[in-house]
């Protein structure tokens, strides 16, 4: 099923509220049963969806982990898609091998410069920018896949100044026109990238609607879960970052459970506020981390209990195969 179609639904029910979580593929062999572990437990508390990143070295690895979040675990999968070293064989590789998995969402992605380089640049055969890959998916694959974009509330890091870190207003502007193309195009669903200002997340969804966007636009909260974890996320995606979060976290950055505490309850706070101005869906940056997210949730009333686990498998068979599988592309 769509995301946009559950989406959709629930927003008719008045108390419905979706929560998601995205993750990435595992990067040792060790990283594979763990991860299993997790997404079992994980799926326990029914998301509406979840998601797996994409790495263009480790392609193989994401359209396995695809095909073993939907089908083992019965959750609703979005793969994310980027264009980066994709010639558009490759993509529609990719996009015909997850058809072929029953997944039906994609998230449709331009992707950052491959490694060592600054500026993104087209592959041959491949395309430039994101609006590109969700015009093709439409084109070619009509209404079969939901499509999600990205947006962008402090506007692309692209356009941001390099003295002050922010957008000009005409930068932001043509983020948010561009951004308009891209739903134009056929996208359904944007998610958002992370941020801790909750304002600049409300002022970007009403900017959105003030220039005819109308899709649902689900906030990306990345719960913290450690300092270190912290900085380096903020850093790359360049996230605003109010005073009152910095001073608090400069307390306490030595003290790990501190700073997760600390996490859980700037995230419940974000989270209220959101669900506060009538937005229904949360998708949660997990980072591979259950317990910050599920924390949230539990604050929210979202869920129930948090430790409820059962011992893997749940199909012993199918587990131990989908492990070996994985763990043979990390031998690779
Ligand atoms: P685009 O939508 O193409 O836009 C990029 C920038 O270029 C914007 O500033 C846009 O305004 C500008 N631009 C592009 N084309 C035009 C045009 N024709 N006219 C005007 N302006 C234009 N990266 C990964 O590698 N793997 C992932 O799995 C991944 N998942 C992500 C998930 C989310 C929710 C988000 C928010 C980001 C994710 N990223 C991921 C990071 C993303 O790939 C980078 O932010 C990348 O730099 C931009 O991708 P995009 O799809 O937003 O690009």
């Amino acid at each position: 099923m769509k995301v946009i179609e559950k989406i959709k639904a629930a927003s008719k029910e008045e108390q419905e509220v979706l929560f998601s979580f995205e993750y990435f593929p595992p990067r040792t062999q060790d990283g594979v049963d763990k991860m299993l572990e997790q997404l079992d437990r994980m799926s326990l508390h029914s998301p509406a969806y979840w998601d797996i990143t994409w790495r263009d070295s480790a392609a193989k690895l994401s359209l396995e982990m695809a095909n073993v979040m939907q089908n083992l675990f019965s959750i609703e999968t979005m793969m994310h898609l980027t264009c980066t070293k994709m010639p558009v064989e490759e993509i529609d590789h990719a996009l015909d091998t997850i058809k072929s998995q029953g997944l039906h969402n994609v998230l449709a992605l331009r992707g950052d410069p491959p490694l060592g380089q600054d500026k993104f640049v087209k592959t041959e055969g491949g395309f430039e920018c994101a609006l590109d890959l969700v015009t093709h998916i439409r084109n070619k694959y009509g209404d079969y896949f939901g499509i999600t974009i990205a947006g962008y509330p402090e506007a692309h890091p692209d356009v941001l100044r390099i003295d002050d870190g922010l957008p000009t207003s005409e930068g932001y502007q043509n983020d948010l026109a561009y951004l308009k193309r891209k739903v134009d195009a056929g996208a359904d669903l944007i998610i958002t990238q992370l941020f801790f200002d909750t304002n600049i997340f409300l002022n970007f969804v009403n900017d959105c609607r003030q220039i005819g966007i109308t899709c649902p636009i689900v906030p990306g909260i990345l719960p913290i879960n450690d300092y270190k974890g912290f900085l380096k996320m903020t850093n790359l995606c360049k996230t605003k970052i109010p005073t009152e979060i910095t001073t608090a976290l400069e307390s306490i950055k030595d003290n790990e459970e501190a700073v997760r505490a600390y996490g859980i309850h700037i995230g419940t706070e974000m989270c209220k506020k959101i669900l506060a101005h009538g937005i229904k869906t949360l998708h949660f940056y997990t980072v591979n981390k259950e317990i910050p997210a599920l924390s949230i949730l539990m604050n929210l009333g979202l869920i129930s209990e948090i430790n409820i686990s059962r011992p893997l498998p749940i199909n012993e068979e199918d587990v131990k195969k989908m492990s070996s599988e994985l763990k043979k592309m990390l031998r690779r």
